[in-house]
């Protein structure tokens, strides 16, 4: 498991066994998934699939740049791809002039506001990049529109260029019913968020007799993400927010009630709880993730996982990374 980026701005992670490598969530520009590949030494050439676990913008920011260049399958829940497309499919047609206007203005409005202001936790930097994306496909269908953004226009199909949710292949799977990409045998998990099918994941590399789990993106840990996270070998755990930092914090009440909600984010105290009560002590890693840049510290989520932990921490495992935004965790290799 390499965990390529985790938190509010951007997700994705790579996991690989025997001859067989998937990249789950593509939270991130293209150009910036590359170059995260590129740092730990991850060859896209030998991605075989993108694993889409909800459709969130960071989760999917990259997504269709990365995909059609790739020219790899995309697999999604029908409902999530349902979803992704409607997102993605404007619902007025403009000229690439006209959107470079509105989102100056759009920008300009933004520097008005006071630092006090907030920005949704989901929708900062990613929705920047799904614009960019976006203004592709507007260039591309506006014949006026001079083509200097036109990223990949030329290696993708004319049909690709009018259907900003084109993908080379898309294959649907379902929660709770197990499918396999290659060497990897993959078990989705429906987790509780405001998604439209959101899942977790855990990947079982056959041959090797090793699973790793990906839980991020929760309200609160109900009896089928407990069952499905026993067993494993290296886990991904949400560990959202610090309770008190985020009642504090800038954001308004209705975000708080949103990140705090049953389908909202994993807080440290819950992360705890899990490991304390439910999980059962065998990982070789624990990864900590999706962490908010407001609403928490690193060093509080790690406190509260290691002493959730306590006396089962030893030096044969549970070891606890924490995963961060700007920069990639080395390969987790077992
Ligand atoms: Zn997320
Ligand atoms: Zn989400």
């Amino acid at each position: 498991m390499t965990v390529l980026a985790s938190g509010s701005k951007g997700n994705a992670t790579v996991i690989a066994a025997g001859s067989t490598t998937i990249l789950v969530d593509a939270g991130m520009s293209c150009k910036e998934l590359l170059r995260r590949m590129a740092q730990v030494g991850e060859d896209p050439g030998t991605l075989n699939a993108i694993l889409i676990t909800h459709e969130h913008l960071d989760h999917v920011a990259g997504l269709s740049v990365l995909a059609r260049r790739l020219k790899i399958p995309v697999f999604f829940t029908e409902q999530t791809h349902r979803a992704w497309v409607r997102m993605l499919t404007p619902r007025t047609t403009m000229s690439y002039t006209k959107w470079l206007e509105l989102m100056q203005r759009d920008k300009e409005a933004r520097a008005e506001q006071t630092a006090a202001a907030y920005a949704p936790e989901e929708e900062s930097a990613a929705s920047a990049e799904q614009s960019v994306e976006q203004s592709v496909e507007l260039d591309a269908v506006d014949p006026t529109a001079h083509s200097a953004a036109s990223v990949d226009s030329d290696t993708v199909a004319p049909k690709a260029k009018a259907d900003p949710a084109f993908l080379p292949e898309v294959e649907y799977f379902c929660a709770g019913h197990g499918f396999s990409i290659g060497d990897i045998d993959i078990n989705p998990f429906t987790i509780p968020h405001d998604a439209a099918d959101p899942c977790g994941f855990v990947f079982h590399a056959r041959s090797e007799s090793i699973r790793m789990a990906i839980a991020t993106d929760l309200g609160y840990v109900p009896p089928n993400v407990k069952m499905a996270l026993k067993h494993v070998d290296v886990l991904l755990l949400e560990s959202n927010h610090d309770l008190e930092m985020l009642k504090d914090g800038p954001y308004p009440w209705s975000v708080k009630q949103r990140v705090l909600s049953r389908v909202g984010h994993l807080s440290n105290t819950a992360a705890a709880e899990f490991l304390q009560r439910d999980y059962d002590g065998g990982a070789h890693t624990i990864v900590l993730g999706h962490l908010s840049e407001r609403n928490n510290l690193p060093e509080l989520a790690r406190l509260a996982a290691e002493q959730a932990i306590g006396d089962r921490m030893s030096l044969l495992g549970n070891r606890v990374l924490l995963a961060a935004q700007d920069a990639p965790l080395n390969p987790i290799c077992l």
